[in-house]
């Protein structure tokens, strides 16, 4: 994963609303009728106009400047438009946009010198003008909000304006019933229903993910971490707090759930090892749950959840799952009689009001896994409901993230008609780099041909997808929206992400591609590898000024987008990503000699040492957080400058400076801190400075010494040498 952005961008919570402006018409003095037909005319006009007029003033969407994360200091709506140095005015925005050059010598701080920090010498002049933005960042993403929010709003976005009309119809001006009793009746004899004996709670599990309501366990469908097939995952679903209605049924049941909860153990040993482990021990067979579980039940289970399609004859007793708390998992299966019918009949309820009576619930980032992948070490379990303001924002957060497929056809459409030729040019780029990588590792020393040919294999085998996912897609189910029923288009939605997470197991061959056609939205301004498929992805949402443009030069492009895909594929060789292999299989043995592993390691450990946490804030392990991405900050901007170099390019200071002022980026003490607690990726000045400090072309071309900041005097490579 590629940035930070800024926490503040994430959580615009808290918007001020802009009055709806009412523009005053001057009437003109209307001449004395003539006849009949002239008082009919005028009588229509001045009906017309008093209705707009009225129309105008009770509009109900008022208009929100919600892209706006913090006060600019310059150029916003109090009419100060005197943009800084490198900046132009953008009306539509209402903000200082950067200039669409991709290097401006204006920002240049003489003060610094190059071989001192590039990064302040090359961005200074831009970071004493700011306070709190990422210069490239930070106004893509408030473009594409904007883009993404006037879709919403829009009459002619179809089904999208419909469902966020019927969140807002709803939520914000309580013109449809708030909560629609007769959906929850609906739901509640659907699921709960069928619950008469303990032999029926398979079914009602079911039921419950099939709505995306918690329920005792969470099961989902994810990437094999160690072969290419799709296999569930089953875990401890969240506990969200009761909050009221305080029954005495209801607390049983939790209090029984809880007393199975066995916590983990501290971890002891490195990352790699952790994982490993895990594997070992998560990594099972249906089978060790069968042996706890009621007769039947799994299959019960299944068949619900599959509407009835799972095959008769599947032994399920041999497939493959990955279960994270299994000892939780067996106590629950195999006493499932020790809280009785009535407490389970209470806990279900207690569900189902939960996410019906939330009338905003929230949603992963993704929309879709509710899981991130377990390979990444993050779980992120977010299925309470939110419960902040219920305002038009609010509205168009969930549209954004329920109907991601959807908004992003139209906004290819409306924004980058010419996506197909910028797919086409980036794809060619991204595969340059990634040759210029494979030539990188073929130079090697301290790797053996049987690696290196490893390696090489893994590169070509890397799937490329620009601008959307080549499975990318809309969501099927917009036709049965409708303006009136929001909580009957939200369990719809729901619904219909299950299945399509379902379908995954269920259906079809395994495709690496086909795996990962979900993720985030194609708006998101970023760019992702993933180890698990052995894929990457450059959004449409990235693909535009100052990190790319259509008209950009050799040099422009290989130290911008460029850049950014070898960064993402020097994922693929950090120290993670060089565990999987070529169809994104953990390799549980290592496959390297022990020879390679310890000089890896050993380079490794000089980079982790160059990285201590910035002046002013606390991380006695920053360098071990950020590994992973300042690998990929190396051995990505080594690529992206070999491709450079193999097209002809020898314009090194260009590049530099063209890639360094791409992350201008200047925080105040107390974010900076926060990032240096949190972040994998290391700030800005580090990405800039700690690279170019190992790179000795940058040395070369700026005419550095020895003893200068820029120069690491034991210079760190990784591959390529
Ligand atoms: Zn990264």
């Amino acid at each position: 994963m590629f940035i930070f952005l800024n926490q503040k961008q994430k959580k615009i919570k808290k918007m001020k609303r802009q009055k709806f402006v009412q523009k005053k018409e001057e009437k003109k003095e209307q001449e004395e009728p003539r006849n009949i037909l002239c008082h009919v005319v005028v009588g229509c006009i001045f009906l017309l106009s008093f209705v707009a007029i009225i129309v105008a003033i009770t509009y109900p969407y008022p208009h929100t400047d919600y892209y706006r994360d913090a006060k600019l200091l310059k150029g916003d709506t109090l009419g100060r438009i005197n943009c800084t140095i490198g900046e132009r005015y953008d009306s539509y925005l209402d903000i200082c946009a950067p200039l669409p050059q991709s290097f401006l010598p204006e920002l240049v701080d003489d003060t610094v010198g190059a071989c001192e920090s590039f990064f302040k010498h090359m961005s200074g002049n831009w970071i004493k003008s700011h306070k709190n933005e990422n210069r490239a960042f930070t106004y893509v993403y408030r473009k594409n909000q904007k883009y993404i929010h006037d879709i919403i709003r829009d009459p002619t976005s179809g089904y999208v304006y419909t469902f966020y009309r019927s969140c807002l119809d709803t939520i914000v001006h309580h013109q449809h019933v708030m909560i629609d009793n007769s959906q929850v009746r609906h739901v509640k004899e659907h699921i709960l229903g069928a619950l008469k004996t303990h032999g029926d709670l398979p079914i009602i599990f079911a039921r419950l993910a099939a709505y995306g309501f918690t329920s005792p366990f969470l099961f989902t469908i994810e990437p094999h971490p160690t072969e290419l097939k799709m296999i569930p995952l089953i875990r401890r679903d969240y506990m969200f707090n009761i909050t009221a209605e305080n029954s005495y049924e209801l607390n049983e049941c939790l209090k029984k759930l809880s007393n199975w909860i066995v916590e983990d153990e501290n971890f002891e040993g490195t990352y790699i090892e952790y994982l490993q482990t895990r594997f070992k021990r998560d990594l099972l067979n249906m089978g060790t749950l069968l042996d706890g579980s009621p007769p039947n039940f799994w299959k019960m289970y299944l068949r619900e959840l599959n509407g009835y399609n799972m095959e008769e004859d599947i032994d399920i007793s041999t497939q493959p799952v990955w279960i994270t708390d299994k000892q939780y998992l067996q106590l629950l299966l195999h006493r499932l009689s020790e809280i009785s019918v009535k407490e389970w009949k209470a806990y279900v309820e207690h569900s189902i009001d939960f996410h019906t009576q939330q009338h905003i619930p929230d949603l992963p980032e993704d929309s879709y896994f509710r899981i991130h992948n377990p390979v990444n070490g993050r779980f992120r379990h977010r299925s309470y409901a939110f419960q902040g303001d219920k305002n038009d924002h609010a509205c168009m957060d969930l549209t954004q993230k329920l109907l991601p497929g959807t908004i992003g056809n139209i906004f290819l459409n409306k924004h980058m008609k010419n996506y197909e030729i910028i797919k086409k040019q980036v794809k060619e780029v991204v595969e340059n780099v990634r040759d210029a990588f494979a030539d990188m590792i073929h130079n090697t020393s301290w790797l053996s041909a049987n690696t290196k040919e490893k390696v090489a294999d893994k590169l070509q085998n890397i799937i490329v997808r620009v601008v959307h996912p080549n499975f990318y897609e809309e969501e099927a189910i917009v036709t049965r929206i409708t303006i009136d029923s929001y909580l009957r288009n939200i369990n719809i939605i729901r619904r219909y992400l299950a299945t399509r997470n379902f379908e995954l197991w269920t259906k079809g061959e395994p495709n690496r591609d086909l795996i990962q056609r979900f993720g985030s939205p194609i708006t998101t301004v970023n760019a992702f590898y993933s180890p698990v498929t052995n894929t990457i992805t450059i959004f449409a949402g990235i693909l535009t000024e100052p990190f790319y443009s259509s008209t950009f030069k050799d040099v422009e492009l290989y130290a911008t987008i460029g850049m950014i895909s070898a960064h993402e594929i020097g994922h693929a060789l950090d120290n993670v990503g060089r565990l999987f292999d070529k169809d994104g299989s953990f390799m549980i043995k290592d496959s390297w000699t022990m020879r390679e592993i310890e000089e890896f390691e050993k380079r490794k450990k000089s980079l982790m040492e160059e990285y201590e946490a910035p002046f002013g804030c606390i991380n006695a392990k920053y360098g071990e957080q950020t590994i992973g991405e300042d690998l990929s900050d190396l051995n990505g901007l080594t690529a992206a400058l070999w491709a450079y170099k193999k097209r002809g390019g020898k314009d090194f200071a260009s590049f530099f400076k063209i890639f360094t002022q791409l992350w201008s980026e200047t925080y105040d003490l107390d974010i900076y801190c926060d990032r240096v607690s949190n972040d994998e990726h290391a700030i800005s000045m580090f990405r800039v400075d700690k690279t170019l400090r190992q790179m000795k072309e940058f040395k070369d071309t700026f005419h550095c010494s020895k003893k200068d900041l820029m120069v690491n005097p034991n210079r760190i490579v990784m591959y390529g040498e």
